[in-house]
């Protein structure tokens, strides 16, 4: 139930954010990462019920930065100019050019995922994301909320102050908590499919704007933030086959080609991982769009990710053969997050031009079928 109460608070932390969006003292992009990962963050460690978490880890944010920043660093091409884009008004951010001084050293293609480099060279990989983190905890996070003169943490405390050194962070004793304060984190999860586009446009503003001598170009969004960037024909057949070559929503006989759609919508939550991928036929993925699907699709979803029956070990199996990302329980997570925070009323997509009204009790029965799940807290600090 939400309350009138409720929905000031939420407004009223929204107005706060968009103030932080707005606030222009940063010279890198780093408050964008910070704010897209702690969203990203709250939904992926939402419990079984939905929850959000009350703590996350410098470290789990650095994880999200750097998959924030990976395609990031890759070469833009324009018309005029191939390049880099700089993502700090003095120059480049430091975090793009780790992220390149790893591949260049690991020999890690630009076009591998995250999830791939990490298999590729993971010692080398978690040193970045240890630099990644170090970079977070001197930077933007004791900084981020502060406007003006003035400092509201109202999204996160932190046990450290902007002044700190590399020593006091590797002595060991490193409280590398991040509090969130309140219902921060319901309310980020709650906001994310309105902040989420609202920080992508803001970042691509300022990366023009960084980059006026080389940018002029639409294409920009999609580079940073875009999804077709990862090739999803690998997984298409095997999970055709899985999938018995029925559309995953229709049920029925797929004759022609299929098409590969995020059962979670792109736009709610970017997840490749092999457990948010369902096949369909060109009608019903084109019909759906970026909705979310109706409680019973995602109880099949949801089935397909139960340990006791065969569908996940044959997803296991297809991302082990085609080397592809699978993390069940965060996307299941994900999904728990967003649909059991429905309103009343809102509309889920059923069938072509059908749709239905979210019932949190079906729902609720729909997605606690399957995997369970834990909050992936990875407390440890790892600085290099
Ligand atoms: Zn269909």
């Amino acid at each position: 139930m939400t309350s009138p109460t409720a929905d000031t608070g939420a407004i009223a932390f929204a107005e706060k954010l968009l103030a932080l969006l707005d606030y222009g003292s940063f010279t890198a992009t780093y408050k964008f990462a910070v704010l897209l990962g702690l969203i990203d963050l709250c939904l992926e460690c939402s419990d079984k019920s939905g929850a959000a978490p009350s703590v996350l880890t410098t470290r789990q944010l650095a994880q999200k930065v750097t998959e924030l920043y990976w395609p990031q660093a890759n070469v833009f091409a324009t018309a005029g100019s191939t390049t880099v884009l700089r993502q700090c008004t003095g120059g480049q951010a430091e975090i793009l050019t780790e992220i390149r001084r790893f591949r260049a050293g690991e020999v890690v293609a630009a076009a591998a995922t995250p999830y791939e480099a990490r298999r590729l060279a993971p010692d080398g990989y978690e040193a970045l994301v240890g630099r990644v983190e170090w970079k977070l905890i001197e930077m933007p996070l004791p900084r981020l909320q502060v406007v003006g003169n003035r400092e509201d943490p109202f999204i996160y405390r932190i046990g450290w102050e902007s002044d700190i050194g590399i020593r006091d962070v590797r002595r060991g004793d490193f409280d590398n908590r991040i509090l969130l304060v309140g219902d921060a984190g319901d309310l980020l999860v709650r906001l994310a499919g309105l902040l989420r586009p609202l920080i992508h446009r803001q970042w691509v503003a300022m990366v023009a704007r960084i980059n006026r001598d080389v940018v002029e170009d639409a294409r920009l969004e999609e580079f940073m933030f875009g999804v077709e960037r990862i090739p999803l024909e690998r997984v298409r057949n095997p999970l055709r086959e899985l999938q018995d070559n029925t559309c995953f929503y229709c049920g029925k006989k797929m004759r022609g080609p299929a098409e590969v759609d995020h059962f979670v919508p792109w736009a709610r939550y970017p997840d490749n991982s092999i457990e948010n991928l369902v096949v369909t036929d060109p009608g019903c993925n084109s019909a759906k769009r970026d909705f979310l699907a109706a409680a019973e699709h995602a109880a099949k979803w949801t089935r397909r990710m139960d340990h006791g029956l065969p569908g996940s070990r044959q997803l296991a199996e297809i991302a082990q053969a085609t080397g592809w990302e699978t993390r069940p329980g965060g996307t299941l997570s994900v999904a728990r997050a967003i649909y059991l925070r429905l309103p009343p009323g809102a509309k889920l997509w059923l069938a072509r031009n059908r749709y239905v009204d979210a019932s949190r009790g079906e729902l609720k029965i729909a997605l606690s079928e399957g995997v369970d799940v834990g909050a992936s807290t990875d407390a440890r600090v790892g600085l290099p």
